[in-house]
């Protein structure tokens, strides 16, 4: 009897136990590193977090290397922590020799530590073609580009497309972060611009450019766009069982989706999803801002999020109107998608080259 009553004190307390934050080896695969003060990087080494920093879009080259040469430093002087990924300018893009020039830098790019190629929604919603037409993913002229990441082993991370609520009114937007956004941007409210791709056509150009490689590793940035509902993103990963997908921004779509639908969802696709922030730490923004004001901020995210994963607590936060429940996920899920994932669909990060 005893014994029994010293198994079950201990099984209770295995059920209560929270899994500590600090100690839990983790990834945070989408974010913005744009600083030379790395004081922000112990933060980082303290919670136990290593990082996946994306240059994030295809400016004209001169921006594209500045944003190259913050994360470059960062992850020579901090190779086990931060890891990068390049991406490519749409400068030239069309003549002969844009082709060549883009798989040089490339190299390059890869030979100094790059261990991905971001590829960003501009692609579909800003380039276009001489005829005004917009210049999609899936255009062949980016498959000499793609079949080239494919044959160094580095993964394409992209962000297609945006929140479905971009392509509806303002008051039918299910979250308070993008009806605030959009009111605040209307230029990019794509309900407002008919003439631009529309979100199924941009889905639709990923998923064929996916058919036309189907050995390139790749991560969908932000739930792939489909962070509205976890059937679409179900149907999609039943499509393609190699391919991940990020959480980054896109977490509080989850939260106003049926709490046990989205359980069930991530455990799941525990093998296809990535825990990532979108946070972005850069020195336009951080003028006089105190190390310790960072860790607040990074602190809050990263804390917040774990909460939702690894708790049953009702929570609530100022994007949600109502409460929400933590999900509670077994642990050998948050293992894989706060770090085995991340580390097998990209490989080299947290390794020095
Ligand atoms: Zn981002």
């Amino acid at each position: 009897m005893k014994k029994y009553l010293i198994f079950l004190a201990g099984l209770l307390t295995a059920c209560s136990q929270t899994i500590d934050f600090k100690s839990f080896p983790k990834i945070d695969a989408h974010v913005h590193l744009e600083t030379s003060d790395d004081a922000f990087i112990k933060i980082v080494e303290e919670n136990n977090f290593k990082l996946l920093s994306l240059v994030t879009r295809a400016a004209p080259q001169t921006v594209v290397d500045e944003e190259f040469s913050y994360v470059k430093q960062l992850y020579d002087n901090h190779p086990g922590t931060v890891a990068f990924a390049t991406t490519f300018t749409m400068d030239g893009f069309g003549e002969p020799d844009w082709e060549e020039k883009t798989i040089a830098w490339l190299r390059k790019s890869f030979e100094e530590g790059a261990i991905a190629v971001k590829v960003w929604k501009d692609i579909g919603m800003t380039f276009r073609n001489a005829d005004s037409t917009f210049i999609m993913i899936d255009d062949p002229r980016f498959d000499p580009i793609f079949d080239f990441i494919e044959s160094q082993n580095k993964t394409l991370v992209n962000h297609n497309g945006e929140p479905k609520n971009c392509w509806l009114p303002i008051d039918e937007m299910t979250v308070a972060g993008d009806r605030n956004y959009f009111t605040a941007h209307p230029q990019y409210h794509m309900y407002l611009h008919p003439e631009y791709p529309s979100y199924e056509e941009l889905l639709a150009a990923r998923d064929r450019m996916l058919m036309k490689h189907p050995n390139l590793r790749y991560v969908g940035c932000h739930l792939g766009s489909m962070e509205w509902s976890v059937d679409e993103q179900a149907k999609w990963l039943d499509k393609f069982p190699n391919y991940g997908l990020d959480m980054a921004e896109r977490i509080v779509h989850f939260k106003v989706q049926d709490r046990d639908k989205v359980r069930n969802f991530i455990i799941k696709y525990q093998d296809q999803l990535l825990y990532g922030t979108d946070i972005g730490i850069k020195d336009k923004n951080l003028s006089g801002t105190s190390t310790e004001r960072i860790q607040e901020v990074l602190q809050n995210i990263w804390l917040s999020d774990w909460e939702y994963f690894t708790t049953d607590h009702i929570m609530t936060q100022d994007d949600k109107v109502k409460e929400y429940q933590g999900l509670k996920l077994p642990e050998n899920v948050l293992k894989k998608i706060y770090y085995e994932n991340a580390m097998r669909v990209l490989p080299g990060l947290g390794v020095k080259h």
